[in-house]
């Protein structure tokens, strides 16, 4: 599957309602928060933490963590479908999208300012 692929399946079920830019944008926010609180609410049950500054399960291997770890992606595919749809009412493709943004990192790592440049 393609990220353009993906773009078109996911926007077959995309409401007449939502295909606009204020709900794309709105709810794309609202998908990232859903992930952020969903990561939150782990840590204050110390069911996950930080550890060398990546995400590490306590409960790593357990039952328990596949359920958190699940959950986790399913957001994440939330953020995507959101992400692929504010790209749709945009006019951009997903891959257009992505291309740009590797080509954008592979002039900074070239020019050797990934790290500090962050604003572009
Ligand atoms: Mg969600």
């Amino acid at each position: 599957m393609t990220l353009n692929d993906y773009q078109e399946k996911a926007m077959g079920t995309c409401l007449p309602t939502c295909d606009n830019f204020s709900y794309m944008m709105l709810n794309l926010v609202g998908e990232v928060g859903e992930l952020a609180g969903k990561v939150a609410k782990a840590i204050r049950k110390e069911e996950i933490g930080m550890h060398d500054n990546k995400l590490h399960a306590k409960v790593y291997g357990s039952p328990k963590f596949q359920w958190i770890d699940h959950d986790l992606m399913s957001e994440a595919g939330d953020i995507l479908w959101q992400l692929s749809g504010l790209c749709k009412v945009m006019g951009w493709s997903l891959e257009d999208v992505a291309q740009g943004n590797l080509d954008k990192l592979a002039a900074r790592k070239a020019e050797g300012t990934i790290i500090t440049h962050s604003d572009h």
